[in-house]
């Protein structure tokens, strides 16, 4: 892998990605609807030009997550790996939990963090906002 790329993948293989560049930036989103979806007390979320990103290996299933967003998982083991909005096709998301090197990405927000749980606020200091930003 070079490095000026990212690539991350599922939990058993079957779906992998990767990502030119390092993404734009990355936000820890607190949302009721990315906490169910993947079942931990917050998601990170990496912002990336759509046409930087593809996948290299399967293709994850979707579920329409509501009349805006859509979210692709791999069928296989469910891990959780983009959210889309409808009609800004320019801009996908992919969870830096997916990244075979997260370490290379570094947060820089929290978002919906009106719906954070109480002992999910780790005081690290970044911007918090109540929407997306
Ligand atoms: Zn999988
Ligand atoms: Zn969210």
């Amino acid at each position: 892998m070079s490095a000026a790329k990212l690539a991350g993948g599922c939990l058993c293989g079957a779906v992998r990605y990767e990502i030119d560049g390092a993404g734009e930036s990355a936000s820890h989103c607190h949302c009721g609807m990315c906490r169910k979806a993947s079942g931990a007390a917050f998601v990170t979320w990496l912002g990336v030009a759509q046409d930087k990103f593809r996948y290299t290996l399967g293709a994850p299933a979707s579920y329409r997550s509501s009349d805006i967003a859509r979210r692709a998982f791999c069928a296989a083991c469910g891990s959780p790996l983009q959210f889309d909005y409808h009609g800004t096709h320019d801009h996908t998301h992919i969870t830096v939990g997916s990244l075979d090197e997260p370490e290379r990405v570094t947060p820089e927000r929290h978002i919906w963090v009106q719906s954070r749980i109480p002992w999910a606020d780790y005081g690290d200091g970044l911007p918090e906002f109540s929407g997306e930003d």
